[in-house]
């Protein structure tokens, strides 16, 4: 896959993010959340965001919490990151 197949596939944020969740936790029956903070999987999606929120340390994160994209304020698809994800 081209990096021009890959913009066209995952041509919005959201598209995208979902990616990079199944990536990280998993899709399907076998996905499972992981608080990025402490481990727990007591985790509740946070409602119209990117954000989940852990039940256990009272924490709010986001898959790209501890990635190179964390603290970055250009859209996730600016920085094609599945192409850097794939390096
Ligand atoms: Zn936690």
């Amino acid at each position: 896959m081209n990096l021009t197949t890959l913009n066209k596939k995952y041509n919005t944020q959201f598209k995208c993010l979902t990616y990079l969740e199944q990536l990280r936790w998993g899709k399907g029956r076998k996905r499972k959340v992981t608080c990025a903070l402490c481990g727990s999987d007591r985790i509740t999606k946070r409602k119209g965001t990117i954000k989940y929120h852990c039940n256990k340390c009272n924490s709010d994160f986001s898959v790209l919490y501890g990635t190179i994209f964390q603290d970055t304020r250009a859209g996730i698809r600016k920085l094609n990151c599945l192409k850097v994800n794939r390096c």
